[in-house]
Protein backbone atom coordinates (compact mmCIF):
# COMPACT_ATOMS: atom_id res chain seq x y z
CA UNK A 1 0.00 0.00 0.00
CA UNK A 2 1.31 3.67 -1.00
CA UNK A 3 2.22 5.64 2.25
CA UNK A 4 -0.40 8.44 1.70
CA UNK A 5 1.70 10.77 3.54
CA UNK A 6 4.94 10.65 1.34
CA UNK A 7 6.65 13.73 1.83
CA UNK A 8 8.91 12.86 -1.24
CA UNK A 9 5.69 12.65 -3.78
CA UNK A 10 6.07 15.40 -6.59
CA UNK A 11 2.82 17.96 -6.40
CA UNK A 12 0.43 15.96 -9.16
CA UNK A 13 0.85 12.86 -7.21
CA UNK A 14 0.52 14.02 -3.60
CA UNK A 15 -3.17 15.55 -4.97
CA UNK A 16 -4.32 12.36 -6.31
CA UNK A 17 -2.50 10.04 -3.26
CA UNK A 18 -2.45 12.71 -0.35
CA UNK A 19 -3.94 11.47 2.59
CA UNK A 20 -6.00 8.34 1.53
CA UNK A 21 -7.09 6.53 4.18
CA UNK A 22 -8.66 2.94 2.76
CA UNK A 23 -11.09 0.86 5.04
CA UNK A 24 -10.86 -2.80 5.24
CA UNK A 25 -12.80 -2.90 1.65
CA UNK A 26 -9.74 -1.56 0.19
CA UNK A 27 -11.61 0.77 -1.83
CA UNK A 28 -10.03 2.48 -4.84
CA UNK A 29 -11.90 5.76 -4.12
CA UNK A 30 -11.91 7.51 -0.89
CA UNK A 31 -15.12 6.42 1.37
CA UNK A 32 -17.75 9.02 2.20
CA UNK A 33 -18.16 8.46 6.13
CA UNK A 34 -21.61 10.15 6.29
CA UNK A 35 -21.63 9.18 9.93
CA UNK A 36 -22.19 12.05 12.79
CA UNK A 37 -21.39 9.54 15.65
CA UNK A 38 -18.74 6.86 16.29
CA UNK A 39 -19.09 3.54 18.98
CA UNK A 40 -16.37 2.80 21.40
CA UNK A 41 -15.60 -1.17 21.72
CA UNK A 42 -15.28 -0.58 25.36
CA UNK A 43 -16.66 2.38 27.96
CA UNK A 44 -12.89 2.93 29.13
CA UNK A 45 -12.48 3.32 25.85
CA UNK A 46 -15.02 6.19 25.10
CA UNK A 47 -13.49 7.89 28.17
CA UNK A 48 -10.13 7.32 26.73
CA UNK A 49 -10.87 8.95 23.91
CA UNK A 50 -13.09 11.74 25.18
CA UNK A 51 -10.45 12.70 27.54
CA UNK A 52 -8.14 12.91 24.48
CA UNK A 53 -6.03 10.25 25.87
CA UNK A 54 -6.39 7.65 23.12
CA UNK A 55 -6.54 7.70 19.35
CA UNK A 56 -10.03 7.90 17.59
CA UNK A 57 -13.05 9.66 16.56
CA UNK A 58 -16.05 10.80 18.97
CA UNK A 59 -17.97 13.24 16.87
CA UNK A 60 -17.99 14.49 13.61
CA UNK A 61 -18.01 18.14 15.05
CA UNK A 62 -14.70 17.35 16.69
CA UNK A 63 -13.47 15.30 13.49
CA UNK A 64 -14.52 12.79 10.29
CA UNK A 65 -12.35 10.11 8.55
CA UNK A 66 -13.48 11.80 4.60
CA UNK A 67 -12.77 14.78 6.07
CA UNK A 68 -9.62 13.93 7.58
CA UNK A 69 -8.26 12.71 4.20
CA UNK A 70 -9.27 15.79 2.61
CA UNK A 71 -7.04 17.83 5.26
CA UNK A 72 -4.22 15.65 5.14
CA UNK A 73 -4.01 16.04 0.96
CA UNK A 74 -4.58 19.83 1.21
CA UNK A 75 -1.73 20.12 4.14
CA UNK A 76 0.75 17.21 1.65
CA UNK A 77 -0.20 19.84 -1.25
CA UNK A 78 0.80 23.10 0.76
CA UNK A 79 3.47 21.93 2.62
CA UNK A 80 1.86 22.57 5.83
CA UNK A 81 2.09 20.31 9.04
CA UNK A 82 -1.35 20.58 9.46
CA UNK A 83 -4.95 21.35 8.07
CA UNK A 84 -8.29 21.98 9.10
CA UNK A 85 -11.42 22.08 6.81
CA UNK A 86 -14.52 24.01 7.51
CA UNK A 87 -18.07 24.08 5.69
CA UNK A 88 -17.04 27.20 3.91
CA UNK A 89 -14.38 29.70 2.99
CA UNK A 90 -15.52 31.87 5.80
CA UNK A 91 -16.02 29.39 8.09
CA UNK A 92 -12.49 28.94 7.23
CA UNK A 93 -11.12 32.88 7.58
CA UNK A 94 -13.56 34.16 10.67
CA UNK A 95 -12.39 31.10 12.91
CA UNK A 96 -8.17 32.38 11.71
CA UNK A 97 -9.01 35.98 12.44
CA UNK A 98 -11.27 35.67 15.08
CA UNK A 99 -10.41 32.88 17.23
CA UNK A 100 -6.40 33.95 18.41
CA UNK A 101 -7.82 37.70 19.27
CA UNK A 102 -8.75 39.00 21.95
CA UNK A 103 -10.25 42.71 23.55
CA UNK A 104 -7.82 45.22 23.02
CA UNK A 105 -5.81 43.37 20.03
CA UNK A 106 -5.10 44.84 16.99
CA UNK A 107 -5.46 43.39 13.06
CA UNK A 108 -4.07 45.28 10.06
CA UNK A 109 -5.38 44.27 6.71
CA UNK A 110 -5.37 45.50 3.08
CA UNK A 111 -8.49 47.40 1.75
CA UNK A 112 -8.75 45.28 -1.10
CA UNK A 113 -10.20 42.00 0.69
CA UNK A 114 -12.94 39.63 -0.17
CA UNK A 115 -16.66 41.37 1.16
CA UNK A 116 -17.04 39.34 4.03
CA UNK A 117 -13.35 39.09 4.67
CA UNK A 118 -13.45 43.38 5.08
CA UNK A 119 -16.99 42.90 6.78
CA UNK A 120 -15.20 40.95 9.78
CA UNK A 121 -12.36 43.27 9.90
CA UNK A 122 -14.37 46.13 9.54
CA UNK A 123 -17.55 45.61 11.39
CA UNK A 124 -17.43 43.09 13.55
CA UNK A 125 -14.22 42.86 15.42
CA UNK A 126 -14.58 46.87 16.19
CA UNK A 127 -17.59 45.37 18.17
CA UNK A 128 -15.32 43.03 20.32
CA UNK A 129 -13.27 45.99 21.23
CA UNK A 130 -10.51 44.73 18.48
CA UNK A 131 -8.99 47.96 16.41
CA UNK A 132 -8.70 47.39 12.76
CA UNK A 133 -7.09 49.72 10.42
CA UNK A 134 -6.71 49.10 6.91
CA UNK A 135 -3.97 49.78 4.56
CA UNK A 136 -2.58 50.30 0.51
CA UNK A 137 -1.91 46.62 0.08
CA UNK A 138 0.58 47.49 -2.56
CA UNK A 139 2.28 50.37 -0.38
CA UNK A 140 5.34 48.89 1.87
CA UNK A 141 5.72 52.23 3.47
CA UNK A 142 2.19 52.29 4.65
CA UNK A 143 2.44 48.93 5.73
CA UNK A 144 5.67 49.82 7.48
CA UNK A 145 3.91 52.66 9.34
CA UNK A 146 0.49 50.51 10.19
CA UNK A 147 3.05 47.64 11.51
CA UNK A 148 5.10 50.06 14.16
CA UNK A 149 2.73 49.17 16.28
CA UNK A 150 1.93 45.83 18.58
CA UNK A 151 -0.24 43.41 15.98
CA UNK A 152 -1.56 40.73 16.39
CA UNK A 153 -2.62 39.50 12.72
CA UNK A 154 -2.16 40.64 9.10
CA UNK A 155 -4.97 39.61 6.65
CA UNK A 156 -3.68 39.66 3.30
CA UNK A 157 -5.13 38.67 -1.00
CA UNK A 158 -2.91 38.23 -3.41
CA UNK A 159 -4.03 38.68 -5.82
CA UNK A 160 -6.97 40.89 -4.93
CA UNK A 161 -10.10 40.53 -5.63
CA UNK A 162 -11.34 42.02 -7.96
CA UNK A 163 -8.63 44.18 -9.74
CA UNK A 164 -6.15 41.38 -8.94
CA UNK A 165 -3.52 43.59 -7.63
CA UNK A 166 -0.62 42.13 -5.81
CA UNK A 167 0.89 42.37 -1.72
CA UNK A 168 4.39 41.68 -1.46
CA UNK A 169 4.23 38.78 0.23
CA UNK A 170 7.37 38.69 1.86
CA UNK A 171 7.60 41.77 2.52
CA UNK A 172 4.93 42.30 4.30
CA UNK A 173 5.95 38.60 6.41
CA UNK A 174 9.10 40.43 7.53
CA UNK A 175 6.98 43.65 8.74
CA UNK A 176 4.13 41.52 10.68
CA UNK A 177 6.96 39.37 12.30
CA UNK A 178 8.60 42.73 13.11
CA UNK A 179 5.30 43.67 14.94
CA UNK A 180 4.79 40.41 16.43
CA UNK A 181 1.73 39.76 14.49
CA UNK A 182 0.96 36.44 12.23
CA UNK A 183 0.45 36.80 8.45
CA UNK A 184 -2.47 35.16 7.15
CA UNK A 185 -3.11 34.86 3.31
CA UNK A 186 -5.88 34.18 1.56
CA UNK A 187 -4.58 32.40 -1.67
CA UNK A 188 -7.68 31.69 -3.48
CA UNK A 189 -7.23 33.95 -6.48
CA UNK A 190 -3.45 32.89 -7.27
CA UNK A 191 -4.76 28.96 -6.61
CA UNK A 192 -2.21 26.46 -4.74
CA UNK A 193 -0.76 25.73 -7.99
CA UNK A 194 0.60 29.15 -9.08
CA UNK A 195 1.84 30.22 -5.37
CA UNK A 196 2.93 29.02 -1.83
CA UNK A 197 2.78 31.85 1.04
CA UNK A 198 4.30 29.83 3.36
CA UNK A 199 7.23 29.25 1.46
CA UNK A 200 7.60 33.54 1.18
CA UNK A 201 6.98 33.68 4.92
CA UNK A 202 3.31 33.37 5.89
CA UNK A 203 1.81 31.69 9.05
CA UNK A 204 -1.37 30.59 8.22
CA UNK A 205 -3.04 30.52 4.42
CA UNK A 206 -6.94 30.06 3.77
CA UNK A 207 -8.72 28.61 1.43
CA UNK A 208 -12.14 29.08 0.09
CA UNK A 209 -12.07 25.28 -1.60
CA UNK A 210 -15.43 26.46 -3.25
CA UNK A 211 -13.60 27.94 -5.61
CA UNK A 212 -10.58 26.05 -8.06
CA UNK A 213 -10.51 22.58 -5.78
CA UNK A 214 -14.02 21.83 -6.08
CA UNK A 215 -13.70 23.77 -9.06
CA UNK A 216 -17.00 22.42 -10.67
CA UNK A 217 -19.19 24.64 -8.75
CA UNK A 218 -20.92 22.50 -6.46
CA UNK A 219 -20.17 22.79 -3.13
CA UNK A 220 -18.85 25.28 -0.09
CA UNK A 221 -15.71 24.28 1.68
CA UNK A 222 -13.19 26.18 2.99
CA UNK A 223 -9.64 25.00 4.54
CA UNK A 224 -6.80 26.27 7.34
CA UNK A 225 -3.33 25.66 6.73
CA UNK A 226 -0.16 25.89 8.84
CA UNK A 227 1.87 25.21 12.05
CA UNK A 228 -0.04 22.23 14.39
CA UNK A 229 0.74 23.62 17.39
CA UNK A 230 -0.78 26.87 16.86
CA UNK A 231 -4.00 25.35 15.36
CA UNK A 232 -4.23 22.87 18.16
CA UNK A 233 -4.11 25.46 20.35
CA UNK A 234 -5.80 28.54 19.17
CA UNK A 235 -8.45 27.11 16.39
CA UNK A 236 -9.25 24.44 17.61
CA UNK A 237 -10.75 24.96 20.38
CA UNK A 238 -12.91 27.73 18.23
CA UNK A 239 -14.06 25.27 15.22
CA UNK A 240 -15.04 22.45 18.12
CA UNK A 241 -17.26 24.36 20.04
CA UNK A 242 -18.60 26.78 17.31
CA UNK A 243 -19.28 24.03 14.80
CA UNK A 244 -18.25 24.75 10.96
CA UNK A 245 -17.45 21.51 10.76
CA UNK A 246 -17.78 20.22 6.90
CA UNK A 247 -20.44 18.04 5.86
CA UNK A 248 -18.16 14.33 4.76
CA UNK A 249 -19.66 14.53 1.37
CA UNK A 250 -18.85 18.25 0.34
CA UNK A 251 -15.48 16.86 1.80
CA UNK A 252 -15.13 14.30 -0.65
CA UNK A 253 -15.95 15.89 -3.83
CA UNK A 254 -13.25 18.36 -3.22
CA UNK A 255 -10.92 15.36 -2.32
CA UNK A 256 -12.15 14.25 -6.03
CA UNK A 257 -11.74 17.59 -6.94
CA UNK A 258 -7.97 18.12 -5.98
CA UNK A 259 -7.00 15.17 -7.71
CA UNK A 260 -7.70 17.10 -11.06
CA UNK A 261 -6.60 20.42 -9.54
CA UNK A 262 -3.55 21.24 -11.41
CA UNK A 263 -4.53 20.31 -14.75
CA UNK A 264 -7.95 22.30 -14.65
CA UNK A 265 -5.90 25.36 -13.15
CA UNK A 266 -3.11 25.05 -15.65
CA UNK A 267 -5.32 24.92 -18.49
CA UNK A 268 -8.02 27.46 -17.73
CA UNK A 269 -4.78 29.77 -17.16
CA UNK A 270 -3.02 28.80 -20.34
CA UNK A 271 -6.41 29.71 -21.78
CA UNK A 272 -6.75 32.93 -19.52
CA UNK A 273 -2.79 34.17 -20.75
CA UNK A 274 -4.09 33.79 -24.49
CA UNK A 275 -7.61 35.55 -23.78
CA UNK A 276 -5.79 38.40 -22.07
CA UNK A 277 -3.66 39.33 -24.81
CA UNK A 278 -6.37 39.34 -27.45
CA UNK A 279 -8.93 41.24 -25.57
CA UNK A 280 -6.11 43.78 -24.55
CA UNK A 281 -6.11 44.83 -28.07
CA UNK A 282 -9.71 45.64 -28.85
CA UNK A 283 -10.86 49.07 -29.24
CA UNK A 284 -13.87 48.77 -26.32
CA UNK A 285 -11.18 47.59 -23.56
CA UNK A 286 -9.71 50.58 -21.84
CA UNK A 287 -7.35 48.82 -19.02
CA UNK A 288 -7.02 44.65 -18.78
CA UNK A 289 -5.35 43.61 -15.67
CA UNK A 290 -3.63 40.28 -15.89
CA UNK A 291 -0.82 39.28 -12.97
CA UNK A 292 1.85 37.64 -16.04
CA UNK A 293 1.34 40.39 -18.15
CA UNK A 294 4.15 42.87 -18.05
CA UNK A 295 1.36 46.09 -18.50
CA UNK A 296 0.13 44.90 -15.19
CA UNK A 297 1.05 47.73 -12.35
CA UNK A 298 1.89 45.14 -9.71
CA UNK A 299 3.97 42.93 -12.27
CA UNK A 300 7.13 42.48 -11.10
CA UNK A 301 5.57 41.75 -7.11
CA UNK A 302 3.70 38.93 -9.07
CA UNK A 303 6.28 37.79 -11.27
CA UNK A 304 8.35 37.14 -8.05
CA UNK A 305 5.64 35.02 -5.96
CA UNK A 306 3.57 33.46 -8.89
CA UNK A 307 4.59 30.87 -11.28
CA UNK A 308 1.65 31.23 -13.38
CA UNK A 309 -1.14 33.94 -14.73
CA UNK A 310 -4.23 32.79 -13.04
CA UNK A 311 -7.54 32.13 -13.86
CA UNK A 312 -9.44 35.60 -13.42
CA UNK A 313 -8.57 38.69 -15.87
CA UNK A 314 -9.67 42.23 -14.67
CA UNK A 315 -10.84 44.58 -17.68
CA UNK A 316 -12.21 48.03 -18.04
CA UNK A 317 -14.23 49.17 -20.72
CA UNK A 318 -14.54 52.32 -21.96
CA UNK A 319 -17.63 53.65 -20.24
CA UNK A 320 -19.24 53.29 -17.09
CA UNK A 321 -21.86 51.18 -15.50
CA UNK A 322 -23.87 50.89 -18.85
CA UNK A 323 -21.43 49.84 -21.05
CA UNK A 324 -20.10 46.78 -18.56
CA UNK A 325 -23.97 45.76 -18.08
CA UNK A 326 -24.31 46.10 -21.95
CA UNK A 327 -20.81 43.94 -22.01
CA UNK A 328 -22.62 41.50 -19.57
CA UNK A 329 -25.69 41.65 -21.41
CA UNK A 330 -24.54 40.43 -24.59
CA UNK A 331 -22.34 37.30 -23.45
CA UNK A 332 -24.10 34.48 -25.11
CA UNK A 333 -21.68 31.61 -23.58
CA UNK A 334 -20.14 33.23 -20.50
CA UNK A 335 -22.39 32.86 -17.71
CA UNK A 336 -23.16 36.26 -15.66
CA UNK A 337 -22.00 35.02 -12.07
CA UNK A 338 -20.00 36.12 -8.83
CA UNK A 339 -19.11 32.90 -8.62
CA UNK A 340 -15.32 32.24 -9.77
CA UNK A 341 -12.98 28.82 -10.22
CA UNK A 342 -15.47 27.08 -12.20
CA UNK A 343 -15.22 24.88 -15.17
CA UNK A 344 -17.76 27.59 -16.61
CA UNK A 345 -16.60 30.86 -17.29
CA UNK A 346 -17.76 33.38 -15.15
CA UNK A 347 -18.54 37.37 -15.65
CA UNK A 348 -19.57 40.00 -13.00
CA UNK A 349 -19.48 43.68 -12.97
CA UNK A 350 -17.86 44.31 -9.01
CA UNK A 351 -18.83 47.45 -8.37
CA UNK A 352 -22.86 46.74 -8.37
CA UNK A 353 -22.56 42.97 -6.54
CA UNK A 354 -19.50 41.62 -4.78
CA UNK A 355 -18.50 45.08 -3.71
CA UNK A 356 -21.71 47.11 -3.37
CA UNK A 357 -21.41 47.36 -0.03
CA UNK A 358 -18.26 49.31 0.34
CA UNK A 359 -18.53 52.99 0.30
CA UNK A 360 -17.76 55.28 -2.87
CA UNK A 361 -14.34 56.21 -1.17
CA UNK A 362 -13.57 52.82 -0.50
CA UNK A 363 -14.06 52.01 -3.94
CA UNK A 364 -12.31 55.07 -5.22
CA UNK A 365 -9.18 53.66 -2.74
CA UNK A 366 -9.01 50.43 -4.41
CA UNK A 367 -8.93 52.12 -8.17
CA UNK A 368 -12.77 50.37 -8.24
CA UNK A 369 -14.84 52.34 -11.14
CA UNK A 370 -18.07 50.99 -12.78
CA UNK A 371 -16.26 49.98 -15.36
CA UNK A 372 -14.58 47.16 -13.90
CA UNK A 373 -15.54 43.64 -14.93
CA UNK A 374 -14.24 40.70 -13.84
CA UNK A 375 -13.94 37.04 -15.40
CA UNK A 376 -13.09 34.22 -14.32
CA UNK A 377 -11.86 31.77 -17.11
CA UNK A 378 -12.88 28.16 -17.70
CA UNK A 379 -12.03 24.70 -19.36
CA UNK A 380 -14.30 25.85 -22.66
CA UNK A 381 -12.45 25.98 -25.74
CA UNK A 382 -10.62 29.09 -26.03
CA UNK A 383 -11.94 30.10 -29.55
CA UNK A 384 -15.46 29.52 -28.26
CA UNK A 385 -14.51 32.30 -25.62
CA UNK A 386 -13.31 34.20 -27.59
CA UNK A 387 -15.52 34.71 -30.11
CA UNK A 388 -18.11 35.55 -27.73
CA UNK A 389 -16.02 38.15 -25.54
CA UNK A 390 -14.99 39.92 -28.55
CA UNK A 391 -18.69 40.12 -30.00
CA UNK A 392 -20.09 41.18 -26.39
CA UNK A 393 -17.11 43.96 -26.82
CA UNK A 394 -18.36 44.60 -30.62
CA UNK A 395 -21.14 45.29 -29.19
CA UNK A 396 -19.95 48.68 -26.94
C1 LIG B 1 -15.10 32.92 -2.23
C2 LIG B 1 -14.02 33.55 -1.44
C3 LIG B 1 -14.05 33.54 -0.05
C4 LIG B 1 -15.20 32.95 0.74
O1 LIG B 1 -15.36 31.58 0.54
P1 LIG B 1 -16.78 30.83 0.67
O2 LIG B 1 -16.42 29.41 0.36
O3 LIG B 1 -17.70 31.46 -0.32
O4 LIG B 1 -17.25 31.02 2.06
C5 LIG B 1 -13.01 34.14 0.62
N1 LIG B 1 -11.99 34.74 -0.02
C6 LIG B 1 -11.92 34.76 -1.38
C7 LIG B 1 -10.76 35.43 -2.04
C8 LIG B 1 -12.93 34.17 -2.14
O5 LIG B 1 -12.87 34.21 -3.47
Amino acid sequence: MPDPDNQDWRPATRLVRGGLLRSRHGETSEAIFATSGYAYPSAEDAAARMAGNAEGYVYSRYGNPTNQMLADRLALMEGAQTCRVTASGMGAIAATIIAPCKTGDRVVAATALFGSCRHICSQILPRYGIETEFVDGGDLDAWARALSKPTRLVLIESPSNPLLSAVDIAAVAALAHAAGALLVVDNVFATPIFQKPLDLGADLVVYSATKHMDGQGRVLLGAILGPADFIEDQIDPWLKHTGPAASPFNAWVVLKGLETLELRVQQASRTATRLADRLALHPSVARLHYPSRPDHPDHAVHARQMSGGGTLIALSVKGARAEAFRFLNALKLVDISNNLGDTKSLACHPASTTHRALSDDERKEMGLDESWLRLSVGLEDIADLEADLMAALDAL
